[in-house]
C-alpha cells in the first residue's frame, strides 16, 4: 500500500509529473469524487496521514481485499499491518517519500482481518501543499497480486530446480536459437552463453542426433507436445560424445503460437558404460564356463581325437607293410586305406573344430535352428562321456518342432551341461537302466519346451531352486556352476530353466524357447 520508493526505483511517469497536485480546495468534494471512482473500482483506493500512515480514508474494496470494514480500518497505521519482513524494508525506503512527489509502485504483503497475508501492489502519489510544499496525504491504489507472486514464485523455484537439475537442460526458439542453458549443460557441454557467441541446436548435439532431432523429435514435439528418444550430445570440453536419454518439449503461447523448444538430456554415459561391462562380464562368465564345460569332457574328447589319430597311423602303416613287401604292390591296394586316411584324419579335425568353436568367444548372435540335428551332433559329442559311464543317450524330439530363436552356442552350452550331469545323475544306477534322453514338445503360446530326462538318482534336495545357487555342488570335483550359468543363459533368452523329479525315478530339466 505504502508509498516510499528510493529516486533510482522511481518509474519514468514519476519523474515526469513532479508537479504539485492541485488539491480542490473543498475536502467533502474530493472525498465524493474519489467515492464515486472507487465504488466502481475492484482496486483498493484509500488515502494516508504522512509520517504514521493512518487511513483517513478507504474503499469498499477493503472489505474484498482485507477482509476489515471501511469503518474498521480508519484510523489503523498501515504500518501495523505490514508483513514484519517488509517493514523494515519500507522504512529504509520511507525518508525518499518526504522529498519526493509523483507516482510509485510497490509490492508487499499486507495482514488481512484474518491474520493471513495477502501479497498487495500499489500506486502510490504523495500529494503536497502548492504553495508550502507540504506534504499532506497520499493517495493509494491498491491491488490483490497474490496470484500473480505466487505464480512468481513458483516459476523462479523451477527456474531453480532446472538450473541446478542434473539434468542437461536448453531452451530453444523454434529457429534453434539457444537461449538458456541451465549449469549441468554448461558444464557437461563446455559452452557459455554470451552475447556475442550465439548457440544453436545443433552446437549441442552430435550430427546424426541433430539430424534426427530435426526429421522427428522437433517436428513430433510440435505436433503432441513431447518427444523421447535417445540421442548424443557433444561435449566441447571433454571432446567426446554423451550418450543421453532426451525429452523434447514444445512451448505454446497462450493464443497456440510455438515460442519454444526445451531439451532435457539425461547423462547415460554410466548407464552405458554398466551396460557393457555387464556385457563384456557375461561375455567372460560364459567363456569360462565353456572352459570348465571344455575341461570336463577333456578325457572323453582326448579319447575320441586318439581314435581316429590311432586309426590313420594304423592305414600308413599297413601301406608302408604293402610298400616294403615290393615295388609291384598296384596302387590300387593303397587307394583305399589312403581314402580312409583322408576320411579319418577329417573325422579329427572335426572333433577339434567343434571344441574350438564351442570355446571360441563370441559375441551372442540370435537365429532360427532346427532343433533335432542340433540335438544329434551333441549327443554324438557327449557319446565318449556316456559310453564311460555305460548311459545311453537319445534324440526323441517330435518330428514336427518349428525352429527356435536361440544362440546357437549358448543353446549348446545349456543342453550340454544338462546332458552331463543327467550322464553323472545316472553313474551309480543300475548298469541295465542308464538312460538319458531329450523330448521337447509345442506349449500353447507356441514356445517349445525343451526337456532334459535321466534315470538317475533324483534330485538331491527338496527344494529344486537351490540347485540353481552358485557354487550348489553334490559333487567332490564339481564347481556348482552349470546350472546357475544354463539358467541366466535361458533367462537371456526370455525363457525359464526348471528342475523336477519324475515320478518313475530320475530327474527332468527344462526350458523353454520362442519360435521367432
Ligand atoms: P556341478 O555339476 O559342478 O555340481 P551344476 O550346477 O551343474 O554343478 O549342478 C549342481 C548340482 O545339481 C549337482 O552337483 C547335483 O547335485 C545337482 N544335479 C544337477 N543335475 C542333476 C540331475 N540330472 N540329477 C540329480 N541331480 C542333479
Amino acid at each position: 500500500m505504502l508509498m516510499s520508493q528510493p529516486e533510482e526505483t522511481m518509474t519514468r511517469q514519476s519523474r515526469s509529473s513532479r508537479r504539485p497536485v492541485a488539491i480542490p480546495a473543498d475536502e467533502a468534494e474530493r472525498n465524493r469524487l474519489l467515492a464515486e471512482m472507487a465504488e466502481q473500482s475492484t482496486d483498493m483506493i484509500s488515502r494516508h496521514t504522512p509520517g504514521e500512515w493512518r487511513f483517513i480514508y478507504a474503499s469498499p474494496a477493503v472489505t474484498h481485499l482485507l477482509g476489515y470494514s471501511v469503518e474498521e480500518i480508519i484510523g489503523m497505521s498501515a504500518y501495523e499491518l505490514y508483513h514484519p519482513d517488509d517493514v523494515e524494508d519500507f522504512k529504509r525506503r520511507s525518508p525518499s517519500v518526504s522529498y519526493e512527489r509523483g507516482l510509485y509502485t510497490h509490492t508487499y504483503r499486507f495482514r488481512c482481518r484474518d491474520g493471513h497475508y495477502t501479497w498487495l501492489e500499489s500506486t502510490s502519489r504523495s500529494i503536497r501543499d502548492p504553495d508550502t510544499d507540504e506534504l499532506l496525504e497520499i493517495l493509494v491504489v491498491s491491488r490483490d497480486v497474490s496470484r500473480r507472486v505466487e505464480a512468481e514464485q513458483a516459476s523462479q523455484r523451477l527456474a531453480r530446480v532446472l538450473e541446478y537439475s542434473s539434468d542437461l537442460v536448453a531452451f530453444a526458439t523454434p529457429d534453434h536459437r539457444i537461449t538458456q542453458l541451465n549449469e549441468a549443460a554448461r558444464q557437461a557441454l563446455g559452452l557459455e552463453l554470451t552475447d556475442h557467441q550465439p548457440l544453436r541446436l545443433q552446437d549441442l548435439f552430435a550430427a546424426d542426433s541433430y539430424g534426427l532431432l530435426q526429421s522427428q523429435g522437433l517436428p513430433v514435439a510440435k505436433e503432441e507436445g513431447r518427444w523421447r528418444g535417445e540421442a548424443e550430445m557433444f561435449s566441447r570440453s571433454q571432446q567426446r560424445m554423451i550418450p543421453v536419454m532426451l525429452e523434447v518439449l514444445a512451448h505454446r503461447s497462450l493464443g497456440g503460437q510455438l515460442e519454444y523448444f526445451s531439451t532435457v538430456a539425461r547423462d547415460m554415459t554410466a548407464v552405458k558404460q554398466a551396460e557393457a561391462e555387464k556385457l563384456q562380464y557375461q561375455l567372460e562368465i560364459d567363456h569360462a564356463s565353456r572352459l570348465i564345460t571344455m575341461g570336463e569332457m577333456a578325457t572323453g574328447l582326448a579319447h575320441e581325437v586318439n581314435q581316429p589319430l590311432t586309426a590313420v597311423v594304423n592305414y600308413v602303416r599297413g601301406i608302408q607293410r604293402r610298400l616294403d613287401m615290393g615295388a609291384d604292390t598296384p596302387l590300387s591296394e593303397i587307394a583305399q586305406p589312403l581314402e580312409r586316411i583322408g576320411s579319418t584324419a577329417l573325422r579329427a579335425g572335426d572333433i577339434v573344430h567343434r571344441m574350438m568353436d564351442f570355446t571360441r568367444k563370441t559375441e551372442p548372435c540370435r537365429e532360427l535352428l532346427d532343433l533335432a540335428p542340433l540335438v544329434d551332433e551333441l549327443i554324438s559329442f557327449c557319446q565318449h562321456s556316456a559310453g564311460r559311464h555305460q548311459v545311453q543317450l537319445s534324440n526323441r524330439l517330435p518330428d514336427n518342432l518349428p525352429p527356435v530363436l536361440a544362440d546357437r552356442i549358448q543353446l549348446e552350452q545349456i543342453l550340454l551341461n544338462l546332458i552331463l550331469n543327467g550322464i553323472e545323475a545316472c553313474s551309480d544306477g543300475d548298469e541295465s537302466d542308464r538312460q538319458v534322453w531329450l523330448d521337447a514338445s509345442l506349449d500353447k503360446s507356441d514356445q517349445v519346451i525343451i526337456r532334459v530326462l535321466d534315470q538317475g538318482r533324483g534330485l538331491p534336495v527338496s527344494d529344486p531352486e537351490q540347485l540353481f545357487g552358485q557354487f550348489f555342488t553334490t559333487k567332490t570335483d564339481g564347481l556348482g556352476m552349470g546350472l546357475a550359468i544354463s539358467r541366466t543363459l535361458t533367462e537371456r533368452h526370455g525363457g525359464q530353466l526348471q528342475a523336477a523329479n519324475r515320478p518313475e525315478g530320475g530327474a527332468v530339466f527344462s526350458f523353454n524357447l520362442s519360435t521367432g
